[in-house]
């Protein structure tokens, strides 16, 4: 399958897990859904993130971008009275002059209050940082897994069950209506879910259940790991991450997921050119389409360097032009609609 195919397939996934999660009896988990998210050593194709309902409506009231690492340690510290903020927050490990910026933007940004005493910067929280992150699943999509993509994909996987970063990983692959599915055949970590989904119809089946990782236990990052064969005596090298380090990692990938969602594809495309649509298949998903193409493109295909770009015709624009946009405009506002409905409270 070519990575047209790939990509198409890893959208219908997070449609699909947007209907459909949690797979057990529903329950009263909210649930956000984003796509090519991880840490420096790993990007998971599919991220579904379980939320406490309550607590993620109360998110919303800092704003639809994301907390990064610097602003969740102010905000989540920030004192109910007002603190000298070197008093208030602890020891960042690294110097006090970026916490001071980090200060002044959570200031600017309306979701901290700040005053100046006696030259002294203190600072009081205007609310609680809500605990809304319940869990985390990684998705890997693999709609073909053939052997020696299962080979690249094993080790992969390997390496988010030792990390134990998620608390579920799963292989969503293209079900293939055999009666036993051939990813079951290739040679993956047990402790990871199979699911093999329907993509026009978006039936899924769970082949095999995923064993819920130790999120709260320290990890193993496998640094490197010996070639093999019969002259290889190394050892594999590998590091502990520290339970606290990990749930802070996820608090920062879950901040990117709630910003970006998995809608957010059409930012890195070119919808301002003339051959791009977007069609919906099941009637109600809006998936990328290129009438010079015919199909779905990839976002990296769809680029100001495609050689078939050709910009929107300025009479698309006429109507309207420039407060409602060209067609381009209009389906960016379509899509960021539709992310938003999955952030409640979010304006
Ligand atoms: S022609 Fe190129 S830039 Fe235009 S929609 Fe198709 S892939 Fe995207």
């Amino acid at each position: 399958m070519n990575d047209a195919g790939e990509f198409g397939f890893e959208l219908r996934t997070c449609r699909w897990a947007e209907r459909e999660w949690p797979l057990e009896e529903p329950g009263d988990r909210a649930v956000l859904v984003a796509r090519q998210l991880g840490t420096r050593d790993r990007r998971w194709d599919t991220i579904v993130l379980e939320c406490d309902p309550d607590a993620l409506r109360e998110r919303a009231t800092f704003g639809s971008e994301r907390l990064d690492s610097d602003l969740l340690h102010v905000v989540r510290n920030a004192p109910a009275d007002w603190t000298y903020y070197r008093d208030a927050l602890p020891d960042p490990g690294y110097p006090w002059r970026y916490v001071r910026e980090s200060i002044h933007r959570a200031d600017d940004r309306g979701i901290l209050e700040t005053r100046k005493r006696a030259n002294r910067i203190e600072i009081r929280r205007k609310w609680p940082y809500p605990d809304w992150l319940e869990r985390v699943i990684a998705i890997e999509n693999k709609p073909d897994l053939d052997a020696s993509a299962a080979r690249a994909l094993g080790a992969q996987l390997e390496h988010d069950v030792a990390v134990a970063l998620a608390d579920e990983v799963w292989v969503a692959t293209r079900a293939t209506g055999e009666r036993v599915e051939p990813v079951l055949l290739e040679d993956l970590p047990i402790e990871v879910g199979v699911l093999a989904l329907e993509p026009e119809t978006l039936s899924a089946s769970v082949e095999w259940y995923p064993r819920s990782l130790a999120v709260d236990e320290p990890g193993t990052r496998i640094l490197e790991r010996p070639a093999g064969g019969a002259r290889d005596g190394s050892a594999a090298r590998f590091e502990y991450v520290e339970p606290d380090a990990k749930a802070e990692k996820r608090l920062e990938i879950a901040e990117r997921a709630y910003e970006r969602g998995w809608r957010s594809f059409v930012e890195t495309m070119r919808p301002d050119c003339r051959h791009f649509e977007l069609r919906a298949t099941d009637g109600q998903q809006a998936m990328p389409y290129c009438g010079a193409r015919g199909g779905c493109q990839t976002a990296a295909a769809c680029s100001g360097s495609c050689p078939e770009f050709e910009p929107e015709p300025p009479a698309w624009r006429t109507r309207g032009w420039p407060i409602e946009g060209g067609p381009g405009k209009r389906l960016r506002r379509l899509l960021e609609a539709r992310r938003r409905r999955n952030r409640p409270g979010a304006d």
